[in-house]
């Protein structure tokens, strides 16, 4: 049988929540015994899509955000979700730099570093229905290779 964990949380859009959002998926994390450097990535990942959700999904006004986690052997996936105004056109909003917040100093790099920091990204939104960002990463990569030449 497959090793599987699941959590989910959902949380008021409160910028102040964006840190215990991060802090808490990393907590999950920790059973894949994840290193230093993993666990930054992730981090850095849930917080750009948190933050998305928060500013852009509902442009400050108080919903909810929900974050699932899930481990399938050395496979760690978290979606964050919201209910907010969605995105028009995916593609041109993952293009690095873009951003439909220039006047608020954003730097439009949000999913570039989602990217840059998780195995794969996709991006799932309707204009008035939400956005659902699903990312994905293989937690110990290269480990068992050093573990056995180790022996
Ligand atoms: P930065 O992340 O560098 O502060 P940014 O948030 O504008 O800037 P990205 O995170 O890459 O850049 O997002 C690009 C654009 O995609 C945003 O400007 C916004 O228009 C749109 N977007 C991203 N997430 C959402 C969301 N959850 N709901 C609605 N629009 C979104
Ligand atoms: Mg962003």
């Amino acid at each position: 049988m497959k090793n599987t964990n699941e959590m989910e949380i959902r949380f008021d859009s409160r910028s102040a929540n964006e840190g215990f959002a991060r802090v808490a998926v990393a907590s999950f994390l920790t059973q894949l015994n994840p290193t230093v450097e993993e666990v930054a990535d992730v981090k850095t990942a849930v917080s750009e899509a948190v933050t998305n959700a928060i500013i852009h999904g509902y442009e400050n006004e108080i919903h909810k955000v929900h974050i699932r986690c899930r481990i399938e052997e050395n496979i760690f996936s978290v979606e964050v979700r919201d209910q907010g105004r969605g995105i028009e056109n995916v593609e041109e909003a993952m293009q690095p730099m873009y951003t439909t917040k220039p006047e608020q100093d954003r730097s439009g790099m949000g999913f570039a570093f989602m990217e840059a920091f998780m195995d794969s990204v996709e991006v799932e939104s309707e204009p008035g229905e939400g956005t659902k960002v699903k990312m994905k990463k293989a937690i110990g990569k290269g480990r068992e290779i050093w573990t056995t030449q180790s022996l």
